[in-house]
């Protein structure tokens, strides 16, 4: 036996698996999902007003970070607990459905009623957490570490399907470069190979991988061109205020950029 993956593999399910979301809204099948919102809920009016604007753009998926992976300690932190609750009340105003992060397995119980749970890049590889949640059967968003490998990714992915959950998207959002032009470099190569080579849906993060607003909607139609099933995307009422990743936000009603 090796210790390469196996239950992601896409001969063990040649048509693919759909990751259903809500009733009616499954990623992996034919429609291609586009989840958008803040990086941080900030306050009520700040994810109201994203929620109003995912709704108008046809997503039907609101995202916004409570739980906040920080490279400092001294920024924002997201809003915990009340984050999930103004998080879901914004979602539930327009019939969306929610994705948020999961930092630590000890958070889930705040997480009732997440319809997706993400899993950070920087926690791609915590196997405790990934363990956790392979026992759980909600969707898991599983993005890619900014310096794993495509194998890495996978076997992260084995780690949910190992532990009983199938139910795992992957999200490709930039690997760390040597470009300082870009905050990480999109690989869509990596998204062809895991189609190919899993049966777990392939979502693209083109925000993460930019940090640059302008080359968001020009990189989302590269990511469906490249197969992918859907997108996760930054979107603020007011980048210039936000306390994360302002630069990256797309406006409301910007259809082109
Ligand atoms: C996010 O999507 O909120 C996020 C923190 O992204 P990443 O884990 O890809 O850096
Ligand atoms: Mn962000």
């Amino acid at each position: 036996m090796t210790g390469g993956p196996r239950l992601v593999l896409r001969e063990r399910r040649p048509q693919g698996t759909q990751v259903r979301l809500a009733p009616g809204l499954a990623v992996g099948g034919p429609a291609f999902v586009v989840m958008a919102g803040p990086c941080a809920v900030e306050d009520a009016a700040q994810i109201r007003d994203a929620a109003g604007a995912v709704a108008a753009g046809g997503c039907p998926v609101l995202r916004g970070g409570a739980f906040k992976p920080r490279t400092s300690p001294y920024s924002f932190q997201g809003l915990g607990a009340e984050g999930v609750r103004l998080l879901l009340e914004a979602a539930d105003a327009h019939g969306l459905a929610a994705v948020t992060e999961v930092l630590e397995a000890g958070d889930l119980p705040a997480l009732e009623g997440v319809a997706l749970l993400q899993v950070g890049a920087r926690n791609m590889q915590n196997f405790a957490l990934l363990k956790a949640l392979g026992r759980l059967r909600r969707p898991v968003l599983l993005k890619r570490g900014p310096a794993a490998t495509v194998e890495e990714w996978l076997l992260a992915a084995e780690y949910l399907l190992d532990g009983g959950n199938d139910q795992v998207i992957l999200c490709e959002r930039g690997v760390r470069s040597f470009e300082p032009s870009t905050r990480n470099t999109l690989d869509l190569s990596a998204v062809v190979m895991a189609k190919q080579r899993t049966h777990l849906p392939v979502i693209v993060d083109p925000s993460h991988a930019t940090g640059r607003r302008e080359l968001v909607v020009p990189l989302s139609l590269a990511a469906a061109a490249a197969g992918a099933d859907g997108l996760l995307v930054e979107v603020h009422p007011r980048p210039a205020q936000a306390l994360s990743d302002g630069a990256q936000a797309l406006l409301p009603a910007t259809s082109r950029l």
